[in-house]
Order: C-alpha cells, then structure tokens, then sequence
C-alpha cells in the first residue's frame, strides 16, 4: 500500500502531471517565485471547511451552543475575517488581541476574553468593549474586575476558569489541565471564586470554563474534565469546554486523528449525560480551525554533509518555533518533486533554519529527492501557531501571509520590511 503523500496538506491540494504541488488550484512555485520565501500559505477553501465543520457539528449535536476561535493560533486580520463570516466567536487572550479581533469585525458579543495575568487596562478594555464573557483566573481579578466594572457602571458577565484535575495524552508545553497549571482555579478555590463573585453586584456568574490541553488525539480526557467541574455546575447554566483538539502533523498520525464530528459528538454527550440537557455549551478550538489549512514554502540555500545531510533553508525558527518549544515533528517536500521512502535520489536529511542556534531544526528527519539549493521545500500543517510566533531573530524580517484559493493567490500580510527592524529605534546614546 502506498500512503497518501498529501495525506495532511490542505484540502483541494493536488500534485501535477509533471509531480509539482498545487495550492488552492496555484502551482506552489508559482506562487513562491510571485511572492518570495519563506511565505506563510493558507489555503482560504480549507480554512472555510474546517470553520463549517466546527459550526456545523456543535449545532448538530447542540442546538445553540456557541463555537469560538481561539485567535492565538492565527492571529492575522483576514483569518479572523473569515471566521467572523462564517458566524464563530473569538476568543483572545490579551487587550492586543481584544483589539485585533475588534478590528477584524467581530461584535463584542461574540468575544470572550482569557489571560492568566490580565493587567487592569486589560479589564478596562473588555468591560467598555462589552466582551460577551470575561474568563476569570484568579482571585485577585475577582475584585479588581468587580471595581473596574463598578467604576464604569457596568455588569460584567463572567465563566470561571477551572483546572479539572486530568492529564491529556499531549506534550507538557501544552498541557493545561492539571492540578498544577499557571491557568485557572484549583477546584478548592473554584469555589471560594464563585462565592466571592455572588458577592459583587457588578459581576454577573454564567458558568465555567476549562481548557485541558492542545494536540488532543485521545477524546476520553474530555468527559474525565466535565465530570471533574460536576459539584461546582450548581446553579449555573453555561459552560465552555475549551479547545484541544489535534491535528495530523504527519502522515501516521493523519489514521489516529478524530474528525471534528468526533470530537463535537463526544463532548456534548459527556454534557448532557453529566450535567443534563439544559445547560448551555461553548467550544474554543485553535489549532484544529486553522492548523491544516497552513503551509510554509522556503528556498534551500546550503545542502551539506556533517555526518547527517543538512538542508538549509531560508527561514527557520523565527517563522516555526514549535519544533524548538515542543519537540513538533513536521514533514517536508521539494515542491516539484515529491519524495517517497526508499525510491532512487531519496535522501533522509534534517532541515534546518538560517538562525545561530543549533536547535533551529525544522524537520529532523525529512525524505527529499536530491534536494539542491535553489530548490522550494514545503512543510505542510503550519496554519496554527507559527505565524503567530513569529519573531524576526537574526534580523530575519517575518514572511508574507498568502491566501490561495480560485487558481489565485494574494498577499493578506505583506513581508517585513527590513527597516522596519529598528522602527521603534528612537534614541541614541547618551554619548
Ligand atoms: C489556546 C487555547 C485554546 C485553543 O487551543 P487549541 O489546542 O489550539 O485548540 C482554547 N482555549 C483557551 C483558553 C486557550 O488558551
């Protein structure tokens, strides 16, 4: 049997009679010699897909449940357009978010605003915004909210975050839902939280909020997490059971990934079975809206031989922190010769990043077909959280986001300009 070799690349793509990929109906070279490399690609038909999917499946298993974008896994204005127009929610985590997500069109009732150390402008921001729920994370935020929306004569609707207590199948970098986590209330004082809101007029309780984790493949965490949150529900009709679920990174984890069916289906039911029909649900997925719809396109610069056979591209860490904060694995491709294991001029090889660190790996084990400089190497799955950690280290400015879509492709985010590497630069020293 030969494994699919698009098995995790965006819906739609197709590789030519002569073996080159095409994104959204553009060639890919096409498209890396139109707007340069690295470029960050998203493929707008997937994107659409995935967002409907959500909507589609939450509506199906409960009629008016609420689906949102955790905004951190692409933050870009014509994602989060696109979302919005597909009628989900947004969730941020910071007021740069709150804004960006303000900007890109969503009402401030389709928002909810998380953060594990909200500053008071924070606060200040969601209340006069009218976010539609402010997650609460500690107790020190109990009061300060309650003053902040006091002083500007305002109920503020509230969830209260809670750390169930359960462990995800998923790297410690990402995991959030054990009993010790920076996010979040242990569930002792979940309860003293929620006491200490009913005391404050300016705050109104709707329910809770739980978020255990990232790059879930296992759903049986989830109703381990609701069952957990059970003894605090009393009384409240709403709860918003986070995001989590993965994506297939790679071609042997595409046969373990559970659709978002699956995933919707086996939330719901662990509501309803353990909290009843009438309570409201919410959902935050991130990297699972946005993740398959991402690819990179680089250049190789160097191909070289130190014991391993080293693949130098023009990016690196600074477009694709995951490998170097999580370990992620990624697969990669020349873009116009696609190589399968085993077959002559296929050489296993690690690519690696432009940056001056020894851990700027990409991929540590790539198959390629006599990679060359000069040649476009791809990595696919890249559509959450990579440009949105993007950072310009080694003075590398950041890449272009391009939506392709239609036999067309157009820049939604133009490349950094290197002068705008010291366009905060406003003094000189003293001597
Ligand atoms: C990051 C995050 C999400 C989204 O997580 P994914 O694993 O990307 O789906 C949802 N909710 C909260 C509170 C988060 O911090």
């Amino acid at each position: 049997m030969t494994a699919d070799p698009l098995a995790v690349y965006p819906l739609g793509s197709a590789l030519d009679e002569r073996g080159r990929l095409h994104l959204g109906g553009v060639d890919a070279l096409e498209i890396a010699r139109r707007h340069g490399t690295p470029a960050y690609v998203v493929v707008e038909d997937d994107l659409r897909a995935q967002v409907r999917a959500y909507r589609e499946a939450f509506h199906r298993h409960a009629p008016g449940s609420h689906v949102s974008f955790a905004s951190k896994a692409n933050p870009c204005t014509a994602v989060l357009r696109v979302v919005e127009q597909e009628g989900l929610g947004c969730d941020v985590a910071s007021g740069g978010e709150l804004a960006l997500a303000l900007h890109a069109g969503f009402a401030p009732e389709r928002i909810h605003v998380h953060g594990n150390a909200k500053s008071e402008d924070e606060l200040a921001q969601a209340v006069e915004a009218g976010v539609r729920h402010v997650v609460l994370d500690g107790l020190d935020e109990v009061d300060r909210l309650a003053r902040v929306a006091r002083e500007r004569g305002r109920v503020q609707p509230v969830l209260v975050r809670v750390t169930p207590d359960v462990r995800g199948e998923t790297h410690d970098g990402i995991s959030t839902g054990q009993a010790e986590s920076k996010f979040g209330f242990g569930l002792q004082d979940a309860r003293t939280a929620i006491d200490r809101i009913r005391d404050h007029d300016a705050l109104r309780l709707d329910g809770l909020h739980f978020h255990v984790g990232s790059q879930l493949l296992d759903l049986a965490v989830f109703r381990r997490a609701v069952a957990a949150v059970v003894p605090l529900m009393d009384g409240l009709d709403e709860i918003n059971l986070g995001g989590g679920l993965g994506v297939a990174y790679t071609a042997d984890q595409a046969a373990q990934l559970p659709s978002v069916d699956a995933y919707a289906r086996e939330k719901v039911s662990a509501v309803r079975d353990l909290l009843g029909e009438r309570v409201r649900i919410g959902d935050e997925p991130g990297r699972s809206l946005v993740g398959r719809a991402g690819v990179t396109l680089y250049t190789v610069q160097t191909v070289k031989r130190n014991v391993a056979t080293w693949v130098g591209v023009d990016g690196g860490m600074a477009d694709n922190l995951r490998p170097m904060l999580y370990d992620a694995r990624y697969e990669a491709q020349i873009v116009d010769r696609f190589a399968t294991d085993g077959a002559a001029g296929a050489v296993h090889c690690r690519v690696t990043g432009k940056h001056c660190e020894s851990s700027d790996v990409l991929v540590r084990d790539a198959v390629l077909d006599a990679p060359a400089s000069g040649d476009v190497l791809v990595t696919p799955v890249t559509g959450a959280y990579g440009y949105a950690m993007a950072n310009t280290y080694n003075g590398v400015p950041r890449p272009p986001v391009v939506f392709v879509g239609g036999g067309r492709s157009w820049e939604v985010v133009r490349r950094e300009r290197t002068d705008e590497l010291w366009l905060r630069d406003v003094a000189q020293p003293a001597a």
